[in-house]
Protein backbone atom coordinates (compact mmCIF):
# COMPACT_ATOMS: atom_id res chain seq x y z
CA UNK A 1 0.00 0.00 0.00
CA UNK A 2 1.12 3.44 -0.36
CA UNK A 3 1.82 5.73 2.80
CA UNK A 4 1.66 8.60 0.14
CA UNK A 5 0.56 9.80 -2.80
CA UNK A 6 1.11 12.75 -4.44
CA UNK A 7 -0.09 13.99 -8.03
CA UNK A 8 0.34 16.72 -9.86
CA UNK A 9 1.34 19.01 -7.18
CA UNK A 10 1.79 22.88 -7.92
CA UNK A 11 3.26 25.63 -5.87
CA UNK A 12 4.00 29.05 -5.98
CA UNK A 13 5.64 32.14 -4.07
CA UNK A 14 3.68 35.23 -5.36
CA UNK A 15 4.21 34.89 -9.59
CA UNK A 16 7.26 32.37 -8.77
CA UNK A 17 6.09 28.53 -9.86
CA UNK A 18 8.34 26.68 -7.41
CA UNK A 19 6.50 22.90 -8.15
CA UNK A 20 5.70 22.62 -11.49
CA UNK A 21 2.87 19.95 -11.35
CA UNK A 22 4.86 16.31 -9.37
CA UNK A 23 3.84 13.42 -8.77
CA UNK A 24 5.38 10.95 -6.47
CA UNK A 25 4.74 8.29 -4.23
CA UNK A 26 6.46 6.24 -1.20
CA UNK A 27 4.89 3.07 0.38
CA UNK A 28 4.76 2.14 3.36
CA UNK A 29 8.07 0.93 4.91
CA UNK A 30 9.87 2.76 1.94
CA UNK A 31 13.51 4.90 2.38
CA UNK A 32 13.31 7.14 -0.52
CA UNK A 33 15.21 9.82 -1.69
CA UNK A 34 14.49 13.67 -3.42
CA UNK A 35 17.76 14.85 -5.20
CA UNK A 36 18.59 17.62 -7.16
CA UNK A 37 20.64 20.40 -7.45
CA UNK A 38 19.98 24.54 -5.64
CA UNK A 39 16.75 26.12 -6.11
CA UNK A 40 14.81 22.55 -7.79
CA UNK A 41 12.09 22.56 -5.57
CA UNK A 42 13.09 19.59 -2.79
CA UNK A 43 12.36 21.90 0.31
CA UNK A 44 9.47 23.44 -0.98
CA UNK A 45 7.85 19.99 -1.65
CA UNK A 46 8.80 18.55 2.16
CA UNK A 47 6.83 21.85 3.53
CA UNK A 48 3.98 21.49 1.32
CA UNK A 49 3.78 17.56 2.12
CA UNK A 50 4.28 18.90 6.23
CA UNK A 51 1.14 21.49 5.72
CA UNK A 52 3.13 24.45 6.05
CA UNK A 53 2.38 25.83 2.48
CA UNK A 54 -0.43 25.39 0.23
CA UNK A 55 -0.29 24.40 -3.25
CA UNK A 56 -1.97 26.13 -6.28
CA UNK A 57 -3.30 22.38 -7.66
CA UNK A 58 -3.01 18.81 -7.06
CA UNK A 59 -3.60 16.09 -5.00
CA UNK A 60 -2.24 14.77 -1.94
CA UNK A 61 -3.56 11.36 -0.23
CA UNK A 62 -1.64 10.29 3.13
CA UNK A 63 -2.89 6.43 3.99
CA UNK A 64 -5.69 6.58 0.78
CA UNK A 65 -7.05 9.92 2.38
CA UNK A 66 -7.08 13.05 1.42
CA UNK A 67 -4.54 15.15 3.12
CA UNK A 68 -4.53 19.05 1.72
CA UNK A 69 -7.77 20.30 4.40
CA UNK A 70 -5.94 19.06 7.11
CA UNK A 71 -3.60 21.42 9.28
CA UNK A 72 0.70 21.08 10.00
CA UNK A 73 -0.56 20.34 13.70
CA UNK A 74 -2.90 17.79 12.94
CA UNK A 75 -0.62 16.20 10.32
CA UNK A 76 2.13 15.51 13.02
CA UNK A 77 -1.06 13.89 14.85
CA UNK A 78 -1.55 11.64 11.69
CA UNK A 79 2.50 10.36 11.92
CA UNK A 80 3.90 12.80 9.65
CA UNK A 81 6.80 14.57 10.82
CA UNK A 82 9.98 16.81 8.98
CA UNK A 83 13.04 17.87 10.22
CA UNK A 84 13.49 21.04 8.68
CA UNK A 85 16.26 22.51 6.62
CA UNK A 86 18.80 24.30 9.08
CA UNK A 87 17.57 21.92 12.23
CA UNK A 88 15.10 24.30 13.73
CA UNK A 89 16.24 23.82 17.16
CA UNK A 90 15.16 26.10 20.52
CA UNK A 91 18.28 27.16 21.00
CA UNK A 92 17.62 28.76 24.66
CA UNK A 93 15.96 25.31 25.69
CA UNK A 94 17.98 22.05 26.86
CA UNK A 95 18.08 19.23 24.97
CA UNK A 96 15.19 17.61 26.88
CA UNK A 97 13.33 20.69 26.42
CA UNK A 98 13.80 19.85 22.60
CA UNK A 99 12.94 16.42 22.48
CA UNK A 100 9.49 17.01 24.81
CA UNK A 101 8.11 19.78 22.49
CA UNK A 102 8.11 16.71 20.05
CA UNK A 103 5.74 14.75 22.28
CA UNK A 104 3.45 17.89 22.21
CA UNK A 105 0.44 16.74 20.40
CA UNK A 106 0.48 13.53 22.94
CA UNK A 107 -0.97 13.00 25.95
CA UNK A 108 0.42 10.08 27.75
CA UNK A 109 3.20 10.85 30.15
CA UNK A 110 4.72 7.81 30.97
CA UNK A 111 4.66 6.94 27.50
CA UNK A 112 6.61 9.71 26.23
CA UNK A 113 9.01 9.51 29.15
CA UNK A 114 9.34 5.63 27.76
CA UNK A 115 10.20 6.94 24.25
CA UNK A 116 12.70 9.98 25.52
CA UNK A 117 14.79 7.46 27.17
CA UNK A 118 14.76 5.08 23.25
CA UNK A 119 15.98 8.53 22.07
CA UNK A 120 18.43 8.90 24.62
CA UNK A 121 19.37 5.03 23.47
CA UNK A 122 19.87 5.82 19.70
CA UNK A 123 21.72 9.15 20.73
CA UNK A 124 24.08 8.41 23.14
CA UNK A 125 25.28 11.40 22.75
CA UNK A 126 22.17 13.57 23.49
CA UNK A 127 22.20 11.81 26.96
CA UNK A 128 25.16 13.09 28.24
CA UNK A 129 23.86 16.58 27.40
CA UNK A 130 20.28 16.35 27.83
CA UNK A 131 20.89 19.42 30.64
CA UNK A 132 22.94 21.25 27.88
CA UNK A 133 21.54 24.50 26.43
CA UNK A 134 20.54 23.37 22.78
CA UNK A 135 22.31 26.34 21.00
CA UNK A 136 25.54 25.52 22.50
CA UNK A 137 25.31 22.16 20.41
CA UNK A 138 27.82 21.38 17.50
CA UNK A 139 25.73 21.25 13.92
CA UNK A 140 25.82 16.85 14.45
CA UNK A 141 24.31 17.41 17.55
CA UNK A 142 21.30 19.62 17.00
CA UNK A 143 20.87 17.32 13.83
CA UNK A 144 20.71 14.66 16.29
CA UNK A 145 17.89 16.90 18.43
CA UNK A 146 15.79 17.74 15.66
CA UNK A 147 15.73 13.76 14.50
CA UNK A 148 15.13 13.05 18.10
CA UNK A 149 12.31 15.75 19.13
CA UNK A 150 10.74 14.59 15.69
CA UNK A 151 11.03 10.63 16.82
CA UNK A 152 9.19 12.17 19.61
CA UNK A 153 6.16 12.25 17.82
CA UNK A 154 6.08 9.15 17.00
CA UNK A 155 5.84 9.08 13.25
CA UNK A 156 4.93 6.89 10.76
CA UNK A 157 6.18 9.18 7.88
CA UNK A 158 9.17 10.96 8.62
CA UNK A 159 10.76 13.77 6.45
CA UNK A 160 14.32 14.71 6.78
CA UNK A 161 15.54 18.21 5.19
CA UNK A 162 19.25 18.20 4.27
CA UNK A 163 20.22 16.09 7.04
CA UNK A 164 23.78 16.44 6.05
CA UNK A 165 24.64 19.67 5.67
CA UNK A 166 27.85 21.49 7.10
CA UNK A 167 28.86 18.86 8.91
CA UNK A 168 31.83 16.95 8.74
CA UNK A 169 32.20 13.43 7.13
CA UNK A 170 32.57 11.83 10.54
CA UNK A 171 29.50 12.99 11.77
CA UNK A 172 27.83 12.57 7.98
CA UNK A 173 28.27 9.14 8.59
CA UNK A 174 27.06 8.86 12.09
CA UNK A 175 24.08 10.46 10.84
CA UNK A 176 23.08 8.14 7.97
CA UNK A 177 24.01 5.38 9.98
CA UNK A 178 21.31 6.55 12.24
CA UNK A 179 18.96 7.17 9.57
CA UNK A 180 19.26 4.00 8.12
CA UNK A 181 18.35 2.55 11.93
CA UNK A 182 15.17 4.44 11.83
CA UNK A 183 14.75 2.76 8.65
CA UNK A 184 15.02 -0.57 10.00
CA UNK A 185 12.70 -0.25 12.57
CA UNK A 186 9.68 0.10 10.06
CA UNK A 187 9.63 4.38 9.74
CA UNK A 188 8.83 4.94 6.41
CA UNK A 189 11.45 8.10 5.80
CA UNK A 190 11.28 10.88 2.58
CA UNK A 191 14.96 11.95 2.29
CA UNK A 192 15.82 15.81 0.80
CA UNK A 193 19.43 15.65 -0.02
CA UNK A 194 21.95 17.33 -2.07
CA UNK A 195 25.01 14.52 -1.36
CA UNK A 196 23.08 12.57 -4.18
CA UNK A 197 25.47 9.47 -4.03
CA UNK A 198 25.10 9.07 0.41
CA UNK A 199 21.68 9.41 -0.14
CA UNK A 200 20.93 7.45 -2.98
CA UNK A 201 23.34 4.66 -1.42
CA UNK A 202 20.90 5.11 1.82
CA UNK A 203 17.38 4.84 -0.12
CA UNK A 204 15.76 2.13 -1.82
CA UNK A 205 14.51 4.20 -5.24
CA UNK A 206 14.41 7.98 -5.31
CA UNK A 207 13.26 11.05 -7.50
CA UNK A 208 15.43 13.55 -8.86
CA UNK A 209 13.90 17.19 -9.09
CA UNK A 210 15.17 19.88 -11.77
CA UNK A 211 13.42 23.65 -11.51
CA UNK A 212 10.42 22.26 -10.00
CA UNK A 213 9.77 19.16 -11.87
CA UNK A 214 10.61 15.83 -11.30
CA UNK A 215 12.76 14.71 -14.33
CA UNK A 216 13.77 10.91 -13.48
CA UNK A 217 12.87 8.23 -10.92
CA UNK A 218 13.76 4.67 -9.89
CA UNK A 219 15.25 2.32 -7.69
CA UNK A 220 18.35 3.79 -6.34
CA UNK A 221 20.44 1.27 -8.03
CA UNK A 222 18.90 2.10 -11.63
CA UNK A 223 19.27 5.91 -10.78
CA UNK A 224 23.00 5.57 -9.15
CA UNK A 225 23.83 3.61 -13.06
CA UNK A 226 22.15 6.17 -14.81
CA UNK A 227 24.52 8.72 -16.96
CA UNK A 228 21.95 11.65 -16.27
CA UNK A 229 22.56 10.86 -12.80
CA UNK A 230 26.06 10.24 -12.81
CA UNK A 231 26.97 13.51 -14.74
CA UNK A 232 24.43 15.82 -13.08
CA UNK A 233 24.84 15.01 -9.48
CA UNK A 234 27.93 12.35 -8.73
CA UNK A 235 30.35 14.23 -10.41
CA UNK A 236 31.33 11.88 -13.56
P1 LIG B 1 18.01 24.23 -1.63
O1 LIG B 1 18.70 22.94 -1.66
O2 LIG B 1 18.88 25.37 -2.10
O3 LIG B 1 17.28 24.51 -0.37
P2 LIG B 1 15.53 23.41 -2.85
O4 LIG B 1 15.56 22.38 -3.90
O5 LIG B 1 15.14 22.99 -1.49
O6 LIG B 1 16.91 24.14 -2.80
P3 LIG B 1 13.40 25.33 -2.63
O7 LIG B 1 13.93 25.95 -1.38
O8 LIG B 1 12.23 24.45 -2.54
O9 LIG B 1 14.56 24.55 -3.37
O10 LIG B 1 13.11 26.50 -3.66
C1 LIG B 1 12.48 26.29 -4.93
C2 LIG B 1 12.33 27.63 -5.65
O11 LIG B 1 11.40 28.46 -4.94
C3 LIG B 1 13.60 28.45 -5.74
O12 LIG B 1 13.64 29.07 -7.00
C4 LIG B 1 13.47 29.45 -4.63
O13 LIG B 1 14.16 30.64 -4.93
C5 LIG B 1 12.00 29.70 -4.57
N1 LIG B 1 11.56 30.04 -3.21
C6 LIG B 1 11.73 29.28 -2.10
N2 LIG B 1 11.20 29.89 -1.00
C7 LIG B 1 10.69 31.08 -1.45
C8 LIG B 1 10.03 32.16 -0.82
N3 LIG B 1 9.73 32.14 0.48
N4 LIG B 1 9.68 33.21 -1.59
C9 LIG B 1 9.93 33.23 -2.93
N5 LIG B 1 10.55 32.23 -3.57
C10 LIG B 1 10.93 31.17 -2.86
Amino acid sequence: MNLLEVENLKVSYGGIQALKGISLNIAQGELVTLIGSNGAGKTTTLKTLAGLLQPAAGKLHYREQPLLHVPAHRRVEHGIALVPEGRGIFARLTVEENLLMGAYARNDKTETAVDLESQYALFPRLAERRTQLAGTLSGGEQQMVAMARALMSRPTLLMLDEPSMGLAPLMVAKIFETILGISAQGVTILLVEQNAKLALEAAQRGYVLESGAITLSGTASELLGSDAVQRAYLGA
